[in-house]
């Protein structure tokens, strides 16, 4: 058991998306997030119980939609990833299972990366993504013209070698 374990509901799952990180992506929105930024684009899922209980069928149906050829990876968003860790951690361990390096993955966190690192539930995740996009949305520093991101505070990090 962790604090980051969440509740583990899913808002919804988008089976091409062409703005969530590089190429074609399966997204899946996670539920639940306590952070409350301001003008936050997806304050609907901020509960914890939103959409349907994540389990072995939602789980198989993210997985085919990523079968396709051409769709790059998977990202993750929220809600908060990191606040659903049951969620998280058995969708990137199925994703490595299924395809290796082949797909990668992305994930959006408020988290800062410096906090991630520092906690060994939360770090685990870090050292299997490929992609962090961290940081909370700061409304002062929004920028719609930003790649895949909101605010000028968020980075994006790549992690792996396979960018
Ligand atoms: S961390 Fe992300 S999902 Fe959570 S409130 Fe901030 S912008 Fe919204």
């Amino acid at each position: 058991m962790s604090k980051y374990d969440g509740q583990g509901y899913i808002a919804r799952v988008m089976p091409e998306v062409y703005t969530d990180g590089e190429g074609i992506r399966v997204s899946v929105y996670v539920s639940g997030c306590t952070f409350h930024c301001k003008d936050c684009f997806n304050a609907s899922i901020w509960g914890f119980n939103k959409g349907r209980q994540f389990d072995e069928l939602v789980l198989d149906e993210i997985i085919n939609y990523l079968r396709k050829p051409y769709i790059q990876g998977v990202s993750i968003l929220g809600g908060e990833p990191l606040q659903n860790l049951i969620i998280v951690n058995p969708l990137i361990k199925r994703v490595r299972k299924e395809f290796g390096q082949e797909k990668d993955i992305w994930m959006w966190s408020g988290y800062m990366r410096e906090y991630i690192e520092r906690d060994p539930d939360l770090k685990d995740v870090l050292d299997q993504i490929d992609v962090l996009v961290d940081g909370p949305f700061v409304n002062y520093l929004k920028d719609l013209s930003l790649k895949f991101r909101g605010s000028h505070n968020q980075r994006i990090h790549y992690l792996s070698n396979q960018q």
